[in-house]
């Protein structure tokens, strides 16, 4: 097997619920900890890691304590609530010896820096790992839709979608024994399945680019290192 990973770059999509471990809400240390662990064992071997992380531990625009609110209001909160993970995870990963830049899409610059596109590219190219927050800096779209659009923006090779199971079912694996696991399906075989691997609007974007989507587990250890080195891990949405 080639010791040289498969990906050059990649953006990886944490959700916030990956980052809650066990706990109700919130941000569990340890658990952003050993995730931060994986992402540096794939720095080091030279691959160039975009994160977009979502918000929902904290905050979800259109459920929970958002009901009866606009929107659009409650949708700025969720994109808040992701600039908070932003920190949490630069940090984590600052106290690991990786260098990492939050970029936010929409303008906060006392906390982070804004995102700049060629700025962006530069700290890829410099083995910084970028974390994209806010994610689109719209209301009514979400942070896999800010995945793709990143993804695509940066000219990542692979939107990795972490979960906490490790891959696509034919049913949910938590419910059903018989369940199995799709190890790789087209972008059209998943949209006739209605498979929900992500949102419509992340999905379309990510078929019409061309851009492939992993989805794999991030609590699997060393997961995210078999991906990088083209193993089978998960499944493969392709174009
Ligand atoms: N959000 C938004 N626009 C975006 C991305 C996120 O309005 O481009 C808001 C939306 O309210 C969403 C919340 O931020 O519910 C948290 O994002 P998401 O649900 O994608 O987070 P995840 O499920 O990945 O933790």
């Amino acid at each position: 097997m080639s010791q040289s990973p498969a990906h050059k770059r990649i953006l990886l999509k944490l959700s916030g619920e990956a980052l809650m471990g066990d706990d109700a809400f919130g941000i569990n240390r340890a658990t952003i900890v050993r995730m931060v662990e994986e992402i540096a064992e794939v720095t080091r071997l030279g691959v160039e890691v975009a994160v977009v992380i979502g918000g929902g531990n904290i905050f979800r625009g259109v459920a929970g304590g958002s009901v009866g609110m606009d929107r659009a209001t409650a949708d700025y909160m969720g994109m808040l609530a992701t600039v908070m993970n932003a920190l949490a995870l630069a940090d984590a990963m600052d106290k690991q010896g990786l260098t990492a830049r939050v970029m936010s899409a929409i303008g906060i610059e006392q906390v982070v820096e804004p995102y700049v596109r060629p700025k962006a590219l530069q700290y890829l190219e410099e083995g910084k790992v970028v974390v994209f927050a806010a994610g689109t800096g719209n209301p009514f779209f979400t942070t896999d839709t800010a995945a793709a659009l990143r993804g695509a923006e940066i000219g990542a090779e692979l939107v990795l979608k972490a979960t906490k199971v490790d891959g696509v079912y034919t049913a949910d694996p938590m419910k059903d024994p018989n369940a199995t696991l799709y190890t790789k399906l087209s972008f059209d075989e998943a949209m006739n399945r209605n498979l929900g691997i992500m949102d419509a609007t992340a999905f379309a974007l990510c078929r019409d680019q061309k851009l492939p989507i992993r989805v794999f587990s991030i609590i699997k250890s060393g997961a995210l290192k078999r991906v990088v080195m083209g193993e089978e891990e998960g499944t493969l949405v392709y174009a």
